[in-house]
Order: C-alpha cells, then sequence, then structure tokens
C-alpha cells in the first residue's frame, strides 16, 4: 500500500465544511483529510496484509485481527498464506489443519468460522471474495468492520472504517456508532479520492499517537486542533 501524495490537496484553497455533533463548530475536511494523510504517508506501518489488494489476503487478516494484537498475528498469517495461498486451498483443507496454524491466536471459535467462510465462497461466490456489502456480510463471521475493510483496503472504495480505536481520531465522539449523524459526520470527513490512505492513516494514528502509553501524545497530533478529546486531554495535562 502507498500512501498517495497529498500535496494537492495541502494546495487547495477550497475549503469543504462538515456540521459537527457536539460542540457547535464545524471542520474543514479538506483540512482534516490532508492533516491526516500527510501525517499517515510518513507513519504508515507496513505489514504483510497492507502490501497486497488481494481480498482472499484482507478477508484473513482482518479476521485474524480481530480482537487480537498485530505481533500474534504475524507470524500466523505468515504461515497460513504459506498453507494456504488462495481460498480454495483454504476450501480444501481439514479443519485440523487450519486449528494447528491459527491455534496460537486464541478465539477459537472463529477457526470453524473459517472454514465455513471458505466453504461458502466457493459455494456460492465461484471462490471470488465478494465486493458487494451485503453479500460479505452475509458470509459466516463477517462484521460490518471487516467487510468495510475488504471493500476499502481491497476494491477501492470509499467505506468510512470505524472501531473502538479510530474513534480518537474524530472532532466528536459518538454516543452511539449507529447513530445517524454520526454515519454523516464519517461519510462527510472521508476522502473519496484516497479512501484506503485515509482510513490506514486513521488506524495508525489511533494506534501510534491516541493510544500510545506515553501519555498523553495529544501535543503532537496532527488532528489537535479538530479532536474534542484531545482539547480534554490537553485542558488536564496543563
Ligand atoms: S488529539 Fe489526541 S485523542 Fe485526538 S486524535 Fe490526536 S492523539 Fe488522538
Amino acid at each position: 500500500m502507498m500512501i498517495p501524495d497529498g500535496d494537492r490537496r495541502r494546495e487547495s484553497p477550497e475549503t469543504e465544511t462538515v456540521p459537527i455533533l457536539a460542540n457547535g463548530h464545524e471542520v474543514d475536511a479538506l483540512w482534516f483529510r490532508s492533516r491526516l494523510i500527510d501525517w499517515g504517508r510518513d507513519h504508515f506501518r507496513s505489514f504483510p496484509w497492507r502490501v497486497t489488494n488481494d481480498p482472499y489476503r484482507l478477508l484473513m487478516a482482518e479476521v485474524m485481527l480481530h480482537r487480537t494484537q498485530v505481533r500474534q498475528v504475524l507470524p500466523v498469517y505468515k504461515r497460513f498464506m504459506e498453507l494456504f495461498p488462495d481460498i480454495a486451498a483454504l476450501a480444501r483443507a481439514t479443519r485440523e489443519s487450519i486449528h494447528d496454524v491459527m491455534r496460537p491466536l486464541g478465539l477459537h471459535w472463529r477457526i470453524d468460522l473459517v472454514a465455513d467462510m471458505a466453504a461458502d465462497i466457493v459455494g456460492r461466490f465461484g471462490a471470488r471474495v465478494p465486493s458487494d456489502r451485503d453479500e460479505l456480510l452475509s458470509l459466516p463471521g463477517v462484521s460490518d468492520y471487516i467487510a468495510s475493510a475488504v471493500r476499502c483496503f481491497s476494491f477501492g472504495l470509499d467505506d468510512p472504517l470505524v472501531d473502538t480505536n479510530t474513534v480518537f481520531g474524530l472532532p466528536v465522539k459518538p454516543s452511539s456508532r449507529r447513530n445517524k449523524r454520526f454515519r454523516e459526520l464519517l461519510d462527510g470527513l472521508l476522502d473519496r479520492e484516497s479512501p484506503a490512505a485515509y482510513n490506514y492513516s486513521l488506524l495508525d494514528l489511533a494506534h501510534l499517537i491516541c493510544l500510545s502509553r506515553r501519555a498523553p501524545e495529544c501535543g503532537r497530533c496532527p488532528l489537535l486542533a479538530s479532536c474534542a478529546t484531545g482539547a480534554a486531554r490537553v485542558a488536564v495535562a496543563t
């Protein structure tokens, strides 16, 4: 995954404001995207599943990353792809062999889901991971987050990506991630030209700064000026 050049956005004199729910001000979405993607280009975390757009690899990586640390996933993912390089190979594998590879990740219930998912993709979709949201969500073990990640990072579709970590970087905190106005905010902020770069940057910002153990890190954050959480953290620290 290469982070696209954000120079064009940075030089643009235009603004594109997005109404904010909680604190009554607006955020310039062009500023937000430019700051985020510029930062993300310099801090991109390169993992094997981020240097491919193969939807099978992205799908398996997202399933493994569910509630699991990246450092645990890395060796398992590499071994998994050596043994099962495509969906057909996975569908032919025995459940025991899949269990053997994925056992170090814990959450053993998802191992059977992976086997069921492979059989379903072969049986209903001709061994091709679908890009349609409803079809993805119809697969065993595919959550809303996983469907969005596969659609964005594999197929380049402009799906917002929101989980408990990425909401840190947003200008307001949602009372519920299903809140309609919050979803509109997400849609308004998302970079439609570079959705993968935008979403990867948001993920990396959350992991490298928002959730840093050397708190508070908000003082060096590119989004501090628009961040409700950051403003509160800085106020407490001073
Ligand atoms: S200001 Fe702080 S909480 Fe907000 S996005 Fe930046 S690091 Fe995260």
